[in-house]
């Protein structure tokens, strides 16, 4: 760690070691960090993973950490966070549409209440996601039929150390993946958006927000649906019907709310989780014989 001492000194941005990511994960579960970087702009984080692959170190992107679960162990090598990437700005007014500029680090929600004070439609659907734009592009966020990726128009990342563009077209999302080579880090991204009534994206907003909270466990510590949705049914009434909602290991719970969200009532641990996602998973294969795939990102090592 020698060389990567020596270049911290230098470095425009907070170095943290040693940190305990429950302290940054909306689930709090999450051993320690060896480094948890906060760099102040692009050109701190381009020196940053040029030095980290000449030494071979190992590192992973967090947002908001509202769609992981950090292992007990913790994770090696370096965390990197983008939270002074906040920007959002209008760079283009056309009469139908506006196109936003909105870095990486900005939450999610910014984006979506500066289109209902602005009568922007495009992105009603995702009140109440949290998490940050990187997190929403990363994993192509979405809800209620709307996702983050049906607006955007470019995309500018860092990949192996290069600034690099993708026009909509080069991209390739599905559903809950952005389509991002598994090294790209993004950086920010134009979105483009149509211009409606402002009364009426207002009242759509608002209506997709009160019917998230009425039917997820907004308050409590999740991170968000453990399981994508199998083309036949939703994940939470596969699981609700499998007869799982309130199964628990040590403090963590199947939702009573929405039986896709795994709650941590307490003082969980990431392997209670991970214990819990086998016997739900098992548990939903024996009743419909439907295979549940991860959609919350698993990262870390074992304790
Ligand atoms: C109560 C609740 C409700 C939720 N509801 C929804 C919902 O309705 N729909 C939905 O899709 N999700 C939902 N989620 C999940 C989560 O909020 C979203 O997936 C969110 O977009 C994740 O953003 P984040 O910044 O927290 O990402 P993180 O959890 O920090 O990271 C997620 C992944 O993105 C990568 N990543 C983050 N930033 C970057 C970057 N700049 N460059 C490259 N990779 C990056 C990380 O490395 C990681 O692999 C919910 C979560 C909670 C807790």
């Amino acid at each position: 760690m020698d060389n990567l001492d020596r270049f911290l000194k230098e470095f425009r941005g907070d170095v943290f070691r040693n940190v305990p990511l429950k302290e940054h994960t909306s689930l709090r579960i999450g051993g320690p960090a060896d480094y948890l970087l906060v760099p102040d702009d692009t050109l701190a984080l381009k020196m940053l993973i040029d030095l980290l692959a000449e030494i071979e170190m190992e590192y992973m992107i967090i947002g908001g950490g509202t769609n992981i679960l950090v292992k007990d162990g913790g994770v090696r090598g370096c965390v990197i966070s983008l939270k002074r990437f906040q920007k959002l700005e209008t760079v283009q007014e056309g009469d139908d549409t506006v196109t936003l500029f909105v870095q990486t680090g900005a939450p999610l929600q910014r984006l979506i209440n500066h289109c209902k004070d602005s009568g922007l439609t495009g992105l009603e659907g995702l009140a109440g996601i949290p998490g940050t734009m990187g997190g929403a592009l990363f994993g192509n966020a979405g809800a209620f039929g709307y996702e983050i990726m049906d607006v955007v128009q470019r995309v500018t990342v860092l990949e192996r150390g290069a600034l690099k563009v993708y026009e909509r077209g080069q991209l390739n999302p599905g559903y809950r993946e952005g389509g991002f080579p598994k090294e790209t880090i993004i950086l920010g991204v134009h979105v483009r958006l149509e211009r409606d009534d402002p009364q009426a994206v207002k009242t759509t907003t608002e209506a997709y927000l009160k019917e998230k909270k009425a039917t997820q466990p907004i308050g409590q510590r999740s991170a968000g649906c453990v399981f994508k949705n199998p083309e036949s049914l939703p994940a939470g009434k596969l699981i609700d019907e499998a007869g799982c909602k309130g199964m628990r290991v040590g403090d963590i719970e199947v939702s009573t709310v929405h039986a896709n969200f795994f709650v941590n009532t307490g003082e969980g641990r990431a392997e209670d989780f991970l214990m819990l996602m086998d016997m739900v998973s098992e548990r939903v294969y024996d009743v419909f014989g439907i295979v549940l795939e991860p959609e919350i990102r698993i990262v870390g090592q074992k304790e």
